[in-house]
């Protein structure tokens, strides 16, 4: 199975250099990483100037995460050494969806850097051109469960067919496979969910800094959220989601605050491929759409 990774090594720099905690330190360039422009790529892309990448945020370095008897990173887990201070990793939940996940791609672009999404099985399934362009533009595609449900109020047999779902949809759909990389819905994250995890070498991605964008309609309030935040930290995992208007407003003005502010990105890529295990499908399609603006009211964090 490890032979899979093949192709996400590929995409990676230089040496790799071994450090502890299942990290490896891939390379440091100076704000490099060019927009997966030129190679086999979309129809989209031959309208569009390449984008200049001098003076943007780009990415410092690509840390590959070896998921091997699971992990688990964020602030509510014993500290790793995935992430020095300064360092950030940008992430984004709930998505693919059929518009603000594309401008969100072009944020991005725009400031030629790298991020995770972690997807959620049945947008995957209703809008799966969406969560390949994700990973043709070089970001990370994790998963999100089925249909977000709360892992801490399903029974387990419940919460391994959301988990699985989500990869399987996500290993049909996506060329390169899905990182063995999960984010808890609500990040309720039960034991027994999470040993589950490490038995199938995922690693649970937790968050360091919250943008709250979910409860925040106004664009400024999630930008001075994310920031209050990250003064805290110093640094490390933060969470956006790609179904939000606001979001899509803000990113850009995060992106180069972030910039502006001297942190460093850390784009995280898996060392292997997850692996697959046969599984039925959970409940029956409705419309995910709708589940995204609930998601906002509903949640309590
Ligand atoms: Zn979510």
């Amino acid at each position: 199975m490890r032979k899979l990774l093949l192709a996400t090594l590929l995409m990676i720099p230089a040496a790799v250099v071994s450090a502890e905690d299942g990290v490896h330190a891939v390379n440091a360039v100076a704000g490099v990483a060019p927009p997966a422009a030129d190679e086999t790529t979309k129809p989209q892309a031959e309208a569009k100037p390449a984008i200049d990448c001098t003076g943007k945020l780009g990415v410092s370095r690509v840390a590959e995460v070896d998921t091997t008897g699971g992990g688990d990173y964020g602030e509510q887990y014993p500290p790793t050494k995935l992430l020095e201070k300064g360092e950030v990793v940008i992430t984004f939940d709930d998505g693919p969806h059929p518009t603000f996940t594309r401008e969100i791609l072009a944020a991005l672009a725009e400031q030629c850097t790298k991020a995770t999404f972690f997807q959620v099985g049945q947008m995957i399934k209703s809008f799966p051109e969406i969560s390949k362009e994700v990973q043709a533009a070089g970001h990370t595609v994790g998963t999100h469960t089925w249909s977000h449900k709360n892992m801490g109020a399903v029974s387990l047999d419940r919460a391994k067919s959301q988990i699985e779902s989500a990869i399987n949809i996500a290993e049909a759909t996506l060329p390169d496979g899905v990182a063995p990389f999960f984010r808890f819905p609500y990040l309720s994250d039960p034991k027994r969910v999470r040993d589950y995890l490490a038995s199938r070498h995922i690693a649970v991605m937790g968050i360091d800094a919250d943008s709250f964008d979910w409860r925040n309609r106004s664009p400024d309030k999630v930008f001075k959220n994310i920031f209050s935040a990250l003064d805290k930290s110093g640094g490390g995992i933060m969470l956006f989601h790609d179904i939000h208007p606001q979001t899509v407003k803000v990113i850009p003005e995060v992106l180069a605050e972030l910039k502006a502010r001297g942190y460093k990105v850390v784009h995280l890529v898996p060392k292997a491929r997850v692996e697959t295990v046969a599984v039925a499908e959970p409940e029956p399609m409705r419309n995910p759409l709708r589940r995204s603006t609930k998601h906002r009211r509903a949640v309590k964090r």
